[in-house]
C-alpha cells in the first residue's frame, strides 16, 4: 500500500504533466475501477472526455486530480494501483484498466493488476473531494498545526501506533513510517499516548516528518515489485529503514535483536532495548 511519501512522488511527477492537459478521449478496458461512478463506463468516458486537467492534489495518502471546471478524479491506488505516462505506441500494460488520451498526444494510463483502487468522479471536489474530507491535514499541509495534533495524542488513552494510523489524527503515516518513527524518537509501540510527555510526542512527530522528507527525496520507498513511479521505474532501495524488515536483525543504535508482534492485523518491529514500554504517566 503506497504510503505519503510514494503518493507524493506520483503526485509531483503527475503534476509535471498534467496541468492545462485536455482530455481528447477516455477509454475503460475494464469497469471495475470506475464502479464508484454513478452511471455505465461509457458515460464516464462520455464525462471526461474534453475536461482540462489542473494541478494534482494530495492529502495525507489520497491523490486527487483536479480539472479546471471545479469538479477532480480521486484516484484510490488501492494495493497496486499506478499511473504511468507514455506516448500511444508504447505497449499497453497488460494491467492498463483506464487510458485518458492527452491534447499533448500523450496518454495517462492507469494501471492496476489488483483493482482494490479505482477512480472517481468528485462534483466540486477540485479543493478538496468530499470522500477526501475526514482525513486532516498531514504534516507537510500548511493547515497542519503539530501543538494542536500533539494535544489530541496526548489526550488519547489509545497505543500511540494506533493514532499515527489514525487518518483522522495525524495523515500519511502508515505500517512503515510509523515503525521507523517509533524506532527513531525510542517509544514503544503500544505506549498509551496519554503517558508520553510533549517532547515524547513531538519526536515521534519530528522523525515521522523527517524519514518521509528522506523517502520524497529519494523518490518513495517501494517494498512491492508492483509500485512503480510515474514513468514505470522500479524500486527505490535508497532509504536506510533502521525499523521496517528489520525483525531478527540486531538494532542498528545499541545491538539488540530487532522483535517483531502483531499490532492491528499487520506487526510491527521494534528494539526492545532503545523502545521500552511505559506505562506510568509522566509529568
Ligand atoms: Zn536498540
Amino acid at each position: 500500500m503506497p504510503e505519503l511519501p510514494e503518493v507524493e512522488t506520483i503526485r509531483a511527477g503527475l503534476d509535471v504533466h498534467l496541468p492545462g492537459r485536455a482530455i481528447v478521449r477516455a477509454q475503460v478496458l475494464h469497469p471495475r475501477p470506475v464502479r464508484s461512478f454513478s452511471g455505465t463506463p461509457v458515460q464516464f468516458e462520455t464525462t471526461l472526455a474534453g475536461r482540462v486537467f489542473a494541478s494534482p492534489q494530495r492529502r495525507g495518502k489520497y491523490l486527487w486530480l483536479p480539472f479546471e471546471d471545479g469538479d477532480a478524479l480521486v484516484a484510490h491506488l488501492g494495493m497496486s494501483g499506478q499511473f504511468r505516462i507514455d506516448t500511444p505506441d508504447a505497449e499497453l500494460p497488460r494491467h492498463a484498466r483506464v487510458v485518458f488520451s492527452l491534447d499533448d498526444d500523450r496518454q495517462l494510463r492507469f494501471i492496476d493488476q489488483r483493482m482494490f483502487g479505482g477512480l472517481e468522479l468528485a462534483s466540486g471536489g477540485a479543493v478538496l473531494p468530499a470522500s477526501v474530507s475526514h482525513i486532516v491535514p498531514d504534516m507537510f499541509d500548511s493547515e497542519f498545526d503539530e501543538a494542536r495534533t500533539v494535544e489530541r495524542i496526548r489526550g488519547s488513552q489509545s497505543a500511540i501506533k494506533r493514532l499515527l494510523l489514525n487518518q483522522r489524527v495525524v495523515s500519511g503515516i502508515g505500517n512503515i513510517y510509523a515503525d521507523e518513527a517509533l524506532w527513531q524518537a525510542g517509544v514503544h509501540p503500544e505506549t498509551p499516548a496519554n503517558s508520553l510527555n510533549v517532547g515524547q510526542v513531538k519526536a515521534v512527530l519530528d522523525a515521522a516528518k523527517n524519514v518521509m522528507t528522506t523517502a520524497i527525496a529519494s523518490g518513495g520507498t517501494s517494498f512491492d515489485a508492483l509500485y512503480v513511479n510515474i514513468n514505470g521505474d522500479s524500486g527505490y532501495f535508497a532509504l536506510q529503514l533502521n525499523a521496517y524488515s528489520r525483525a531478527g536483525l540486531p538494532c542498528s543504535r545499541c545491538g539488540t535483536t530487532m522483535q517483531r508482534t502483531p499490532f492491528m492485523g499487520r506487526s510491527s518491529v521494534f528494539c526492545p532495548t532503545c523502545q521500552r514500554l511505559q506505562s506510568a504517566a509522566n509529568s
